[in-house]
């Protein structure tokens, strides 16, 4: 390699050049002031947030010629030495290669020689993947470690760790940066290394680095010698609005561009699922989101359209097709395939029977064509069996069976269970936005800005309701299941108080539950995914159920909430 990568080139070289991890530094930093180190650490997080940098740095100070305040000088021949990656004092062992125990015997071995006055540090990197009779054998030594050796065992998973070895070393926790932190860090090593970069690529270079330092750098320069920001985030707009709209022929032109632009549709695979997983988490737990915050509620508003049952499933079937893309001899043709299952109308990505799709197209026509009629019939806001006025929300109660175009006495108190619906044309039980209140607020528009506004809990449980109706001063919402209204009940003076502080108004929200899954026309349920899983999701009493996050990593064989670049 011709230069070294940002990365190493603005690696940092003293604790106090260690970005955001404040805590650890100043633990380590007055320890060895103080003459006090330990003897081993568990350092975790992440990967790039500086474990092994913190261990390299702990190295030289140990052994500098001149350390002040428990920082290395990093220029005597020691400092430079560890520096240069050619001094006996610092060991370093990945333990993911080499995890069987004549590994860890040699170490112990080496690590028993020690040489008077100096400090050997023996860093290794992943330890959870020691076998367990390396991991034995390490336990051993550090039951009783030689004198001025420290073992410093770095780890993206602590909870891998066995407590035995957890409990015999000082355990520093590694966080990932901030987005704001991170931006500022790329811009300065920008400047200082003197490349041609815009806000964008700043912009594009911490969300690709998910909060690590180093992967941060690593796309920066990426983005840096290929001229600039690459139109990522273009096409994951263009992907997304394929899968709301289901349609296959924009997925597999926005493929076709992103491939053109010369994305390999590995990367371009694992990008759009990260940006998938973003959407999800920037309803499920915005916090989580490794975006500046305008990003997050633009994502937030992209994912609300999506779905977050439709944005699971694209997550799933995209993270089943990494796995394969290893191996792939032509791994574009795979991609779209899946994009052609998800873009498909309600297959579910699921079929390969031919005629499958073709009728689930032509039930999205029907379906369009109901909503289009339903929109132009606007029905009257008066009873049709009577010809008078038609009061609040209860008068209109069974507006969802009753049309202006079909007249009947007026309106059972509750709809009726209607299995055959499914089978009909749909037009005459299109459930109709009722006619808006005359001279009054629009309670739809109003919840499309109350709804998003939501916190917490509430957010998801909501995301997954639909209007039934809305009245003057009335909406009803329609959830999925009883379970899942019974739960939405629950959260109800929240969403008054939203609905309060978005929109100055009051309003009164109702929520019931569908009546059974097949009841509605087909038009009555636009996006039939919906209700499949979002309760299991977010009403799993804790620990009974796995959360949302774990379904994720169980998606993911071996993956973590990190974002990982190769
Ligand atoms: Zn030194």
């Amino acid at each position: 390699m011709a230069t070294p990568s940002l990365y190493r080139r603005y690696r940092p070289r003293r604790f106090s050049e260690l970005r955001g991890q404040e805590h650890v530094v100043k633990a380590l930093r007055d320890a060895v002031a103080s003459g006090r180190e330990g003897q081993a650490y568990l350092f975790s997080g992440p990967r790039g947030t500086g474990k092994t940098t913190s261990a390299r740095i702990l190295a030289k100070v140990l052994n500098c010629a001149r350390p002040v305040d428990g920082e290395p000088c990093c220029e005597c021949e020691s400092c430079l030495a560890v520096e240069r990656g050619t001094s006996y004092d610092v060991h370093e062992l990945d333990a993911a290669s080499n995890n069987k125990v004549e590994h860890m015997r040699d170490l112990i071995e080496k690590a028993s020689l020690g040489t008077p006055g100096r400090h050997k540090v023996y860093i290794l990197d992943e330890v959870h993947m020691l076998t367990p009779a390396a991991e034995a054998a390490l336990l051993k030594t550090l039951e009783e470690p030689p004198p001025h050796v420290v073992f410093v065992l770095a780890t993206t998973d602590p909870q891998k760790v066995r407590d035995t070895i957890r409990s015999r070393t000082q355990h520093l926790r590694f966080h990932l940066l901030p987005p704001d932190e991170l931006a500022a860090h790329a811009r300065w090593v920008a400047q200082d290394a003197g490349l041609d970069v815009d806000e964008a690529a700043i912009a594009a270079a911490v969300a690709q680095g998910g909060g690590s330092a180093r992967d941060t750098l690593s796309a920066l320069e990426l983005i840096a010698s290929t001229g600039g920001v690459t139109d990522d985030a273009l096409s994951f707009d263009e992907l997304v609005e394929a899968l709301i709209e289901r349609d296959p022929g924009r997925a597999l032109t926005a493929v076709a561009h992103a491939v053109n632009a010369g994305h390999e549709p590995r990367p371009l695979a694992e990008a759009f699922v990260r940006h998938l997983r973003n959407g999800f988490l920037s309803l499920m737990a915005p916090e989580l989101v490794q975006l500046p915050s305008a990003q997050v509620d633009a994502l937030a508003a992209q994912a609300q359209r999506l779905g977050p049952a439709a944005l699971v499933r694209a997550i799933e079937r995209l993270g089943e097709i990494l796995v394969e893309l290893r191996h792939a001899p032509d791994p574009r043709v795979l991609v779209e395939v899946a994009l052609v299952q998800l873009t498909s109308p309600a297959t579910g990505g699921a079929t390969t029977d031919d005629v499958a799709p073709l009728a689930a197209r032509l039930a999205a026509l029907e379906q369009t064509v109901a909503s289009l009629q339903a929109a132009g019939a606007t029905p009257r806001p008066v009873d049709p069996a009577t010809g008078r006025a038609a009061l609040g929300g209860r008068a209109r109660r069974a507006a969802g069976n009753d049309t202006a175009s079909t007249p009947r006495p007026a309106a059972p108190a509750a709809p009726a269970a209607t299995p055959p619906a499914a089978a009909e044309p749909p037009a005459p039980s299109a459930p109709a936005p009722p006619a808006p209140p005359p001279a009054s607020r629009d309670l739809r528009a109003e919840w499309d800005q109350v709804r998003p506004a939501l916190r917490g809990i509430a957010k998801p449980l909501f995301a997954a309701t639909e209007v039934e109706r809305v009245s003057s001063d009335t909406i009803v919402l329609v959830a999925p299941n009883a379970a899942h209204a019974a739960k939405c009940q629950e959260f109800l003076a929240d969403v008054r108080t939203t609905w309060r502080t978005v929109t100055g108004h009051d309003a009164t929200v109702e929520v019931i539950a569908r009546e059974t899954p097949a009841a509605p026309s087909p038009a009555a349920d636009p996006e039939p995914i919906e209700d499949i899983d979002l309760d299991e999701l977010v009403d799993a009493p804790p620990g009974s159920m796995p959360s949302a996050i774990e379904r994720l990593a169980e998606a993911f064989p071996g993956s973590q909430l990190i974002e990982r670049r190769d």
